[in-house]
C-alpha cells in the first residue's frame, strides 16, 4: 500500500513536471519543479540541476534547492572535472558517501562546512542520446542502499532532460522564424526600392505610408498579429506599377482616357506578382484595394463601403495624405493643412469617415513633417 502510494505521488510529480514544461519556457523555473519534486520524493536534503553548454564544455548551475546561499548558482565546473564534471563525460551515476572533510575547492568547502553536507551523488541528464546536464543531490547522512532512491532521481533526471531538450528546441525554433521574417523583410524593402529607382518622386513614400498605415491600424483596433501584414501589404502597395512604363507612370501632366486605362491596372498587376507568393497573401489586402471608394466609384473592383478590406481603406486615407502632400510629376506638393481639408472634404465620398475622424484624431496635431 505504501509502495502504492508513493508510486502515485511518483506519478502525479512527473504530471507536474509535463504541466510546467508545457507552460514555462524558462528554463531555471522548470528546473526548479524538478528539483523540488526531487526533495520531495528522493528524501534528499538538497539538490542542484547544471546545464552543458556544448560550445565551452562547461556546466553552469541553474537551479538549486536545499542550499541556504545559493552559493552554487551560476558557478561552473569543466566537463570531466569533480564528480558532477565526471558523471556529465561518462554519464555515469556517481555517490560519494564520505565528503571529504578538508575539500580542495572553496565551494566544497562551503557545502560541507556551512551546509553540513556529508554525501553526494550526480545522475547524467540525457535526451536523444545528447547529455543536457547533471542533477546532483546532497544528504547530511549517506545514501540509503536498500532503497530505490537512484532509480527515481534517474527518471526525474530524464524528465529534466526532455524539459531541457523541448526548451531549446523551442528557442531554437524561436530564432529560425525571427531570422526568416528579417530576411522576408529585406526582400520586400528591396522590391520596394526597386519602385523607388523607376519613379524618384515616390522615394521615401512607400517608407512613410507603411509606418502611418501601422499606426492608424493600431488606433483602428487591428491587432497586433495583423500588422505585420499590414506593413508588408503597405510596402508594397505600388509594386504593380512596375508593370506600367515610363511614358506614363513618368507623365509630367496628366493622362489620357488611354493612359488612365493602363495606369489603373497596377492594382491587378500586383496581385499576378504578389498572389503566387504564400507568405505574402494575407498582405494582398492593401496592394489589391488601396484605390477602392466608400462610395463605390473606386478601382479595380468598384467595392463599396465595409466590403473594401478595413487595411485598405485605411490605407487609401495614408496614401493620399502622403501623395498630396509631396511633389509629383504631374503636379507640385500641396501644403499639410490643404491635403487635410481635402481628406475631410473627402469623407463619405472617397474614404471611410470614421477612418478620416481616427486619421485627423492622429496626424491633425502632430508637428508638422518635412
Ligand atoms: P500617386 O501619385 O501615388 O497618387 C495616389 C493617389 O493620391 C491618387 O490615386 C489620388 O487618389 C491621390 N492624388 C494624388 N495626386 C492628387 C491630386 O493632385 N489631386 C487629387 N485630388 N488626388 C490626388 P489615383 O488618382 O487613382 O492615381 C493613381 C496613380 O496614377 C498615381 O499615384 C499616379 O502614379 C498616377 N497619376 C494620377 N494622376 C496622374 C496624372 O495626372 N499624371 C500622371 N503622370 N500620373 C498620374
Ligand atoms: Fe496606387
Amino acid at each position: 500500500n505504501t509502495t502504492l502510494q508513493r508510486k502515485l505521488s511518483h506519478l502525479s510529480g512527473l504530471r507536474e513536471i509535463d504541466v510546467s514544461i508545457a507552460s514555462n519556457l524558462d528554463l531555471s523555473v522548470t528546473l526548479g519543479v524538478v528539483l523540488d519534486q526531487v526533495l520531495a520524493q528522493v528524501g534528499v536534503d538538497a539538490a542542484t540541476a547544471s546545464l552543458l553548454d556544448p560550445h565551452t564544455l562547461t556546466l553552469s548551475f541553474t537551479a538549486t534547492r536545499g542550499v541556504t546561499k545559493a552559493a552554487l548558482l551560476g558557478t561552473t565546473v569543466p566537463l570531466g572535472q569533480g564528480v558532477a564534471g565526471r558523471v556529465a563525460l561518462t554519464r555515469q551515476p556517481e555517490i560519494v558517501n564520505e565528503l571529504p572533510t578538508n575539500p580542495s575547492s572553496a565551494l566544497g568547502q562551503a557545502l560541507v562546512n556551512q551546509e553540513g553536507f556529508t554525501s553526494f551523488a550526480a545522475v547524467p541528464m540525457v535526451a536523444k542520446g545528447k547529455v543536457l546536464g547533471v542533477l546532483g543531490v546532497f544528504r547530511r547522512q549517506s545514501f540509503d542502499a536498500s532503497s530505490d532512491w537512484l532509480e527515481t532521481l534517474q527518471t526525474l533526471a530524464g524528465q529534466a532532460a526532455i524539459a531541457i531538450d523541448s526548451a531549446q528546441l523551442f528557442l531554437e525554433l524561436q530564432r529560425t522564424n525571427l531570422e526568416l521574417g528579417l530576411a522576408y523583410q529585406d526582400t520586400i524593402e528591396g522590391w520596394a526600392r526597386a519602385l523607388d529607382l523607376r519613379d524618384k518622386e515616390t522615394e521615401g513614400h512607400s517608407r512613410r505610408v507603411t509606418e502611418m498605415a501601422v499606426g492608424l491600424c493600431r488606433a483602428l483596433g487591428v491587432r497586433d498579429a495583423e500588422l505585420v501584414h499590414i506593413r508588408r501589404g503597405a510596402l508594397l502597395h505600388d509594386i504593380g506599377k512596375m508593370g506600367i512604363s515610363d511614358a506614363i507612370l513618368l507623365k509630367p501632366g496628366p493622362l489620357t482616357a488611354a493612359e488612365w486605362v493602363e495606369m489603373r491596372r497596377h492594382p491587378g498587376y500586383a496581385v499576378e506578382l504578389l498572389a503566387p507568393i504564400k507568405f505574402l497573401r494575407p498582405a494582398l489586402e492593401i496592394p489589391q484595394h488601396h484605390h477602392e471608394k466608400w462610395d463605390g466609384s473606386g478601382y479595380p473592383q468598384g467595392l463599396r463601403g465595409a466590403a473594401i478590406p478595413l487595411a485598405a481603406r485605411a490605407f487609401a486615407v495614408v496614401d493620399v495624405y502622403d501623395a498630396l502632400t509631396n511633389d509629383r510629376p504631374y503636379r507640385a506638393a500641396w501644403t499639410r493643412e490643404r491635403a487635410l481639408a481635402h481628406l475631410q472634404e473627402q469623407a463619405g465620398s472617397h474614404f471611410d469617415p470614421a477612418v478620416v475622424q481616427t486619421f485627423l484624431a492622429l496626424e491633425g496635431d502632430a508637428p508638422t513633417a518635412s
